[in-house]
């Protein structure tokens, strides 16, 4: 245990930061209860400040692809480390992560690392204005892509979970310029593009939409959005800060054979270092400052110590870690679906358990589905297990979430499926 419980500390966060918090689902607020305080985490689990041990399915929300503290990330970092912490300078280490980003993912002829998800599709929707000359953007219901505030219009994530529709603080001039249409909605989507396709800089999509919950599209719709994107001049921006490099080497692009425009990435790409990227065809990326008129930048980008956490995470992302992938999400998704009505849909290691199914689109969750949820996460807390704290986050395995861990897991379900039933 240590000096402080878990409970002292978020007493005291709450003098510091908003709701205790440095990102607003970490205060629980939605299951209810004091948030855990993570210790210190190796492998598939943690320990928190009270000195209890949890096997993590939220794993800082999809970074930790290898698990907590992998040891080779470990080693690059203090390799890198020792050599300097940032430069604000070129350093060959950007270059090495480039050509490894090349081999995984075709399209990306030319890139830009920043630091985080958000900014990366900030600038990536800035290059797409920039190269088109046009100021509207289409974006769908439910997906979340980060707190630029043009995105912050019906976004899911954080904002689901509160419910709320819409970010205070962000002009509305601004959410003018966001058309946003119903996933799993053709008919919506043609209409958009029949009424505002000329006007459209881009158009952007998790192509695997994991921020409501997990809204898997039909392949036609996603097909069509690209034929619409290029009839209508409209940049295509995959955003993969969570499919990116988890559900194929080259992500849902690889895995739907369909090319973007441009892509987005996060969390993977740094390897639990502060890593973003966009990039992809190179006449686009070319419009970027100093190359072209579209300013970008960043003090820490390209840092060489997230360098080296991403490009050691990436290299030990083998064929058979996509196959055990594969494999365990069927095995961890029917453990799931040994609790009583619940549903678990997944596509490798992201899996979304809920009390309802069929659900594609983010209207459609029901309340009810989301209270049992919140109950569930509780008694899974107490059988030692912790699940993203709110039913409309993922959960997402590692390549070290094994057999021990599953089992771990199937006893602590039994437990909670017997006291849901009571
Ligand atoms: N896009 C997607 C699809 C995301 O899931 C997230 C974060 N959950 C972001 C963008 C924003 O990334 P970050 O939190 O690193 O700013």
């Amino acid at each position: 245990m240590g000096l402080l419980s878990n409970e002292q500390l978020f007493a005291e966060a709450k003098t510091h930061f908003p709701g205790g918090v440095n990102s607003p689902v970490r205060a629980f607020k939605s299951v209810g209860g004091t948030p855990k305080f993570f210790k210190k985490a190796k492998g598939a689990w943690f320990e928190d400040e009270d000195g209890a041990r949890f096997l993590d399915l939220c794993m800082s929300w999809g970074p930790l692809v290898l698990g907590h503290a992998h040891d080779t990330v470990l080693a690059a970092v203090n390799e890198a480390m020792h050599e300097g912490l940032t430069f604000g300078a070129p350093s060959r280490r950007e270059l090495a992560l480039a050509r490894k980003l090349k081999t995984m993912v075709p399209f990306l002829e030319k890139m830009r690392f920043v630091s985080s998800g958000t900014e990366a599709v900030m600038s990536a929707l800035r290059v797409a204005r920039g190269f088109t000359g046009r100021d509207k953007i289409l974006k769908f219901e439910g997906c979340y892509h980060g707190h630029a505030d043009a995105l912050l219009v019906k976004a899911g994530s954080g904002l689901a979970t509160f419910g709320e529709p819409t970010s205070a603080g962000v002009p509305k001039a601004f959410a003018d310029l966001t058309l946003v249409v119903s996933l799993d909605d053709m008919e919506g989507l043609e209409q958009a593009f029949v009424q505002h396709g000329a006007e459209l800089a881009a158009a952007i999509i998790e192509p695997i939409p994991a921020n409501n919950g997990l809204l898997l599209q039909d392949l036609s719709f996603l097909t069509r959005l690209r034929e619409l994107c290029t009839k209508h001049g409209a940049l295509l921006i995959f955003d993969e800060v969570i499919s990116g490099f988890r559900v194929a080497p080259g992500g849902a692009a690889e895995l739907y054979k369909i090319t973007p425009d441009l892509a987005t990435y996060g969390k993977i790409i740094g390897g639990g270092m502060p890593v973003g990227c966009y990039g992809g065809r190179a006449d686009v990326m070319s419009r970027v400052s100093p190359d072209g008129p579209v300013y970008q930048a960043g003090t820490l980008s390209g840092n060489p110590v997230a360098m080296a956490a991403g490009l050691a995470t990436l290299e030990a992302l083998t064929p058979q870690v996509y196959e055990g992938f594969r494999h365990q999400g069927e095995r961890w998704a029917k453990a799931f679906e040994k609790l009583p009505g619940l549903h678990c849909p997944h596509v490798g290691s992201i899996l979304w358990p809920l009390f309802q199914g069929g659900v594609k689109r983010a209207d459609r969750v029901e309340g009810g589905a989301i209270a049992k949820f919140n109950r569930m996460h509780k008694l899974m807390l107490d059988e030692g297990v912790y699940l993203s704290p709110s039913g409309y986050e993922v959960a997402f395995l590692s390549s070290v979430h094994g057999n021990d861990e599953l089992a771990h897991f199937e006893k602590a379900a039994a437990q909670v499926a017997a006291q849901l039933e009571a």
